[in-house]
């Protein structure tokens, strides 16, 4: 009979704590999505290319009018020269093309180094492929990378450095400081990186992303994810992209090919389209700025300790003047108890540590962060 593969997963915890939430009729800010729409025109071009007969496969690595744009968005952001052609994939969304890099990248008894907290779908991607995982942790409350100590894990094993900046779930950007001090370790190695920048455009206070397209040390060697349901408020979409020099684009698709083929071609020939009107993505940095003023705001006088969100759409809260009990205990207690829903940071750490810090998901209209803010400021 089958014998697991991943012995230790068990459900995922966005899973968990949305279905408690709709259990409990809390509200949910647990799991990261919008409550609200993408844009009007872009749902009316998707329409539009249903009915103009765009229902039938795309090709292999997507449209290529849409590969083109993104290309040129790549440039006119980040300074890079991407080639449609060889060097983007479009994706079934973010995970999808963590998963199709990692397991195009990792082969048994490879090293492959995460930097705790972080995402949980890469452990199992490298898991699933026998690679190694080898964790470096950061902490709250302001996980600043230690250089010095992280170059002291790198051996001739690593093949794959995992980063991702804006950070889910620590809601930390990397600077330049740090993408030049990763570019520092890897000259002059094999070793490749995925970058993970679904969160590009949800970052405040003026701050610059520092995609690894900036850098071309770290550009030949990153597969580069990114996320259109973080860009255009549609997570269920599941629509994404990589980029990544052609050599290891090549590899990647010979994954892609056989396990995806090809994602929904509606939303491919809209974004076509839409992704040219760069106001949209320019405008992201503020409209989930004011999300996180709005709650900061609304969360005055809590007991709640707001740790700084540089970007994505979370804010992580330190609870530890409210309760003891551990943060899966304590997401659990607020969602029965008090009818809202968190994250428990701990499932972001493979040691499962427990700072007592919990993730709130802001990207919800005012109305819903009110009603969750007034009842949190009780507790
Ligand atoms: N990325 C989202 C989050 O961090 C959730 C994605 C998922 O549910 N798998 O909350």
């Amino acid at each position: 009979m089958i014998q697991s593969k991943l012995p230790n997963v068990g459900t995922n915890i966005f899973t968990i704590m949305s279905g408690l939430a709709n259990e409990y009729q809390a509200i949910n800010l647990s799991q990261g999505f919008p409550n609200f729409n993408p844009p009007e025109a872009l749902q009316a071009l998707i329409f539009e290319a249903m009915q103009s007969g765009a229902n039938q496969y795309a090709p292999m690595a997507g449209l290529l009018s849409l590969r083109t744009v993104l290309a040129t968005k790549a440039n006119q952001m980040y300074g890079a020269d991407v080639n449609p052609d060889t060097e983007i994939t479009i994706t079934a969304g973010g995970t999808q093309a963590i998963f199709t890099a990692i397991t195009a990248a990792v082969s048994v008894g490879d090293e492959v180094i995460l930097i705790e907290p972080c995402y949980d779908c890469y452990r199992p991607a490298i898991e699933l492929c026998g690679g190694v995982p080898v964790v470096f942790e950061l902490h709250a409350p302001d996980y600043a990378m230690d250089w010095s100590a992280f170059a002291k894990i790198i051996t001739p094993k690593t093949k794959l450095i995992i980063f991702n900046t804006p950070n889910n779930p620590s809601a930390t950007i990397w600077k330049k400081e740090d993408l030049l001090a990763l570019q520092n370790l890897v000259a002059d190695t094999n070793i490749m990186l995925l970058s993970d920048e679904v969160y590009e455009h949800l970052i405040f206070d003026g701050a610059q992303h520092e995609s690894a397209l900036r850098y071309p040390e770290l550009r030949k060697r990153a597969f580069i994810t990114y996320s259109f349901g973080k860009t255009y408020h549609a997570t269920g979409w599941k629509s994404g992209y990589c980029i990544a020099p052609e050599a290891m684009m090549s590899e990647f698709r010979k994954v892609h090919q056989f396990n995806v083929f090809s994602v929904f071609t509606p939303v491919q020939v809209a974004l076509a389209t839409f992704v040219k009107q760069a106001d949209h993505y320019l405008g992201l940095p503020d409209f989930y700025e004011q999300k996180r003023d709005y709650f900061t705001e609304a969360m005055q006088g809590s007991r709640f300790k707001l740790l700084p969100s540089q970007g994505t759409y979370f804010q992580l809260a330190d609870y530890s003047a409210i309760s003891d009990l551990g943060d899966l205990d304590f997401c659990k207690w607020l969602t029965a108890e008090h009818k809202v829903a968190a994250i428990p940071v701990s499932a972001f750490y493979s040691s499962g540590l427990d700072e007592r810090i919990v993730r709130f998901c802001f990207a919800k209209t005012n109305d819903v962060l009110d009603a969750a803010a007034s009842v949190l400021k009780t507790i």
